[in-house]
């Protein structure tokens, strides 16, 4: 017994033993995990397919009975895909098909039933098995049909990408603003420049040198006055 609980993926909609209503009052005969239909389901125990169902719109609706190395038989139903036949023998962790809402079923989900010694038993400590089991959970259910690990992953590398776009938005600005003040201050060289140019020709003598010089020196303060107040 752990004292933290493993995060859950899926919710137990329905425990085990209680009233359905929907179901004419019967005793639930199993325990319900909602999830997303398409979500891969694996076997959570060793064993061998005793029996594939398909009872359309009744009941378990497509269903798959494992009965499973040490006896017991797992029942896994309202699936929307079977990837599995009757004498096929499963790994624990193996493909054998995604949940769906198919048969009696209010909703995408799960139900799970255990058989042990022919009567039905309360399921409830092979829910973190469920839960562990369900989805992807290894590679090549990748490559497959998508599980909600995928679902997630997908939305992560989605979000990692508008990170990125935006990053480099930022670096663009940044780049842009300092282009900008690069070229003030390339300006504020070649005024200076200018005006030690044409204060040099006025002391040599050239005439209207220094009419020249004040008339850049001006022009070039005034300048630098707008630009450095527009760049502050
Ligand atoms: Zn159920």
């Amino acid at each position: 017994m752990g004292t933290t609980a493993p995060t859950m993926k899926f919710r137990v909609s329905s425990e085990y033993g209680v009233l359905e209503e929907i179901r004419g009052g019967r005793v639930h005969r199993g325990v319900d995990i909602a999830m997303p239909r398409g979500t891969e389901l694996h076997s959570i125990a060793d064993g061998t397919v005793e029996r594939v169902v398909n009872y359309g719109g009744e009941r378990l609706g497509r269903g798959i009975f494992v009965r499973t190395d040490s006896g017991d038989l797992h029942v896994y139903g309202h699936l929307d895909k079977v990837s599995v036949e009757t004498g096929d023998h499963v790994d624990a962790g193996a493909l054998i098909g995604l949940s769906g809402n198919t048969g009696h079923s209010s909703g995408p989900h799960l139900h799970f039933a255990l058989m042990h010694d022919g009567q039905y038993a309360d399921p409830t400590h092979l829910v973190d098995r469920l839960q562990h089991f369900s989805g992807d959970i290894d590679g090549p259910g990748i490559f497959g049909i998508k599980g909600p690990a995928v679902w997630i992953a997908e939305r992560a590398a989605g979000s990692a990408k508008e990170h990125v776009k935006s990053s480099v938005q930022e670096h663009v600005y940044q780049f842009l603003s300092d282009a900008g003040a690069v070229l003030l201050d390339l300006s504020y060289g070649v005024g200076l420049v200018g005006c030690a140019l044409l204060i040099v020709l006025g002391a040599v003598g050239l005439r209207s040198g220094y009419r020249w010089s004040a008339v850049t020196f001006v022009s070039y303060a005034l300048i630098r006055l707008l630009l450095g107040g527009a760049a502050r």
